[in-house]
């Protein structure tokens, strides 16, 4: 199991430097539109510029090969509002209905849409981790009809997005203590027991996690 330090200390410092900007014309990085298309429905109409790559491999390599690539959701370059996503959760965003991935892998996809769909839109808090954490969590059962999810779908994997939320809100650049998280509908012990089942098949690398925002 890796410890809990090094992992915390490694993502802060690809926070601070991951500042490659996207390769262009990399092999493994395919532009999407359908995605974008939802990119810009949380954006307010800000044009956006999706990125995914096709493999673990390949995002590790777009971020600058970290130590651990998994444990980044996404990144949106500000300047230029390119957006990118850990290569699993593109097939999840472009086919949410269709998506055979566990339901919290679907939240964790919809939370890091809006959430980097925050960082594209032109309001005063873009910059600000803790105000778009906050905006992705509150927008999240939307998010999931947005992408083509039903209402049933919304209520079944917001418990897993609200433990995405809570999780990533431990980092204190993303926790907000005035954000007003939205309520649950179900019944949270049913979810939490699944999701524990889920964090242990990904033992040693529970950690904060979050996503990357690069200034360019
Ligand atoms: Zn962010």
């Amino acid at each position: 199991m890796r410890p809990l330090p090094s992992v915390v200390a490694l993502v802060a410092v690809v926070l601070c430097f991951a500042a490659a900007g996207p390769r262009a014309g990399a092999a493994g990085v395919a532009t999407n539109l359908h995605i974008a298309a939802f990119v810009e429905v949380f954006a307010n109409g800000a044009p956006a510029e999706v990125r995914c790559p096709d493999s673990l491999e390949e995002w590790s390599l777009d971020l600058g090969e970290p130590l651990a690539p998994e444990e980044i959701y996404g990144r949106t370059f500000t300047g230029t509002n390119v957006v990118e996503f850990r290569w699993d959760l593109c097939p999840i965003l472009d086919d949410l209905s269709g998506s055979s991935a566990d339901d919290t892998t679907k939240a964790l996809a919809v939370l890091t849409l809006i959430h980097e769909s925050y960082h594209v839109r032109h309001w005063s808090w873009r910059l600000n981790e803790a105000r778009v954490e906050c905006q992705a969590i509150r927008h999240f059962r939307v998010g999931v009809q947005v992408l083509g999810g039903s209402q049933q779908l919304a209520d079944r994997l917001l418990p897993f997005g609200l433990e995405w939320h809570d999780r990533i809100a431990r980092d204190r650049a993303y926790y907000l203590a005035s954000c007003e998280v939205p309520r649950q509908r179900l019944d949270r012990s049913r979810s939490a027991q699944t999701l524990h089942a889920a964090r242990d098949a990904h033992a040693g690398r529970v950690s904060p996690a979050r996503d990357v925002q690069t200034r360019r």
